[in-house]
């Protein structure tokens, strides 16, 4: 005897064996009980969802004469009825495929065959397959039929496209709409095959075939078989991880230890590993996005099913390092790395070099993280980022504070008791403390720009929100080098302080007039804000214009 397919073979026969559309087989079979059983019915989701498996129970349903309608409003599947309609033999019951019969004769000969009545049965049912394929003058045949159809005639229209269907007909029909079967009911279906086909299997593998199919039960029904024509009557985690070329679990969990560790030295070896295994560069992100994204549910203490005791366990240790907004951040990069490699002509470079960066990346560090080492007063600067164990970071030599602590008149910091205006937990001392932090961080980013910031760079002015920096040495090409560090040196910023600090060049701190002592405001011009003033004498200085009315200068954004 030929094989036949899982989805064949275990096409369900009663309502209740359709498996996740509850909310469509209950109304049907009310329907039934009721006997208000509309002429016309429209059935819409994405393919292998039971659709016309749906349809045929219907139709069964609709003829069986031993259908109990006080009971559970099954067919009895073994009347001569329904058994003809199993056969492809039942008279009564046609079956069309739009796809293939769209036109508009098509359509005509059905509006004529079926005035005739049913040969056997009670009604005559129709059941058109992938109904958006009909062409227009072929809709409009059919509408007539639709509006007004013979009493024994009942249309089970299905489609997997329900926005191409013209509203007349939509007016017309009663809908349904299957939705994509979740893996929470995929999985114990596919236990409930293997246990009758009598084959051994993991739970793990069947919840991995279930998510893989992404809704469709056929889909599954389809990777069962070949899983298990692969691995003899058994599904087996490795085989079918290999079916479905999924990456083992360890080496997803030791990619993740890699990147929250900062362990660069070992990126070179695992990167080696993946090339031997020839991995797909593409799948490989895939599943590292859904590994990290389980491990987000994990850290959020949520349910994750399909995964065993151990493996859970696993996760949690090589994910124990990496906060839930690190986690985010990684699948946000490889999500977008993802994207990139689809053009890309050279896909293992531009993952490793992509890998190696994930884990040289400093952690996220949050607002309430800041304010707590704020609060506990301690060590901030040095204990910020990359608790790492390559070292990589431990050679920076901590710096004192860069040399010019200069507060501008009439710029009172946080420290003062004056709250500033854009963030009340960020003063001008508070920066001065976090710079060498600072300068590590955009040292990883561009060296040569840190050491400029280490050595001649000065915080001049910062209101809350905007930071102005001068260089030392005050000439306009120094300048022009600082504001190109700007991106950089913002991102190592708001690493540190939490913060998306505005970057302002500002004109050398020796050409102002430095006061510490002085608190007052300058008596001209009336008091604009430093960052203002510096930036409208640097613009004047740059582009040789002249003051026509201070009052009204305009900050750029
Ligand atoms: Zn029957």
């Amino acid at each position: 005897m030929s094989y036949q397919v899982l989805a064949r073979r275990w096409r369900p026969k009663r309502f209740d064996e359709v498996v996740g559309q509850e909310h469509v087989t209950r109304t049907i079979k009310n329907a039934l009980k009721q006997g208000r059983l509309a002429h016309a019915f429209l059935f819409t989701g994405p393919r292998g969802v039971g659709k016309t498996s749906t349809a045929r129970i219907l139709a069964r349903a609709v003829n069986c004469p031993n259908i109990d309608l006080q009971g559970d409003a099954e067919p009895c599947n073994v009347c001569e009825t329904c058994l003809a309609l199993f056969e492809d033999r039942e008279m009564d019951v046609i079956e069309m495929d739009a796809a293939s019969y769209n036109g508009v004769d098509d359509i005509r000969r059905i509006n004529d065959i079926c005035r005739l009545g049913p040969v056997a049965g009670k009604k005559k049912i129709y059941i058109i397959d992938e109904v958006h394929m009909l062409s227009k003058p072929a809709f409009n045949a059919f509408l007539k039929t639709l509006e007004e159809p013979p009493e024994h005639v009942i249309f089970i229209l299905a489609t997997t496209d329900v926005q191409k269907l013209p509203s007349t007909i939509l007016s017309r029909v009663q809908r349904f709409d299957f939705r994509p079967v979740q893996p929470s009911d995929v999985a114990p279906h596919l236990a409930h095959i293997c246990k009758e086909e009598k084959w051994s299997y993991d739970e793990e593998a069947l919840w991995l075939i279930a998510r893989r199919a992404e809704g469709s039960l056929r889909d599954a029904e389809g990777l069962l078989d070949q899983v298990v024509s692969f691995g003899g009557n058994k599904v087996l985690l490795e085989a079918t991880r290999d079916v479905l070329g999924i990456l083992p679990s360890d080496l997803l969990a030791n990619a993740t230890k890699l990147v929250a560790n900062h362990d660069v030295k070992a990126v070179p070896e695992f990167l080696d590993d993946l090339a031997l295994r020839g991995v797909d560069y593409t799948e490989l992100l895939k599943s590292l996005q859904g590994y990290w994204m389980d491990l987000v549910f994990l850290k959020e203490d949520l349910k994750l099913a399909g995964k065993s005791t151990d493996e859970i366990e696993n996760m949690k240790q090589a994910g124990a390092d990496l906060s839930i907004e690190d986690t985010f951040r990684l699948i946000r990069l490889a999500e977008s790395l993802e994207s990139s490699l689809k053009w890309s002509t050279s896909p293992r470079v531009r993952f490793e070099i992509s890998f190696l960066r994930w884990a040289t990346l400093d952690r996220s560090v949050t607002i309430r993280e800041l304010l707590d080492r704020l609060e506990n007063g301690a060590d901030f600067p040095t204990s910020a980022p990359a608790s790492g164990t390559s070292g990589s970071s431990t050679s920076a030599p901590v710096k004192s504070p860069p040399t010019a602590r200069a507060v501008l008149p009439g710029k009172a910091p946080a420290v003062s008791g004056q709250p500033a205006s854009g963030t009340q937990d960020l003063g001008m001392d508070d920066l001065h403390k976090m710079w060498p932090d600072v300068v590590r961080i955009l040292r990883k980013r561009d060296p040569a720009a840190a050491a400029l910031a280490d050595t001649s760079w000065t915080l001049t002015a910062f209101d809350g929100k905007k930071l102005s920096l001068s260089c030392q040495s005050g000439d306009s090409f120094a300048t022009d080098q600082m504001k190109k560090s700007f991106p950089n040196l913002k991102v190592a910023l708001a690493e540190v302080t939490g913060h998306d600090l505005i970057l302002i060049a500002a004109v050398p701190v020796q050409s102002l007039s430095l006061d510490p002592a002085s608190q007052v405001a300058p008596p001209a011009p009336p008091a604009p804000s430093g960052e203002k003033e510096d930036l409208f004498a640097n613009l004047i200085n740059r582009f040789g214009g002249i003051e026509i009315n201070p009052g009204t200068a305009r900050e750029p954004k």
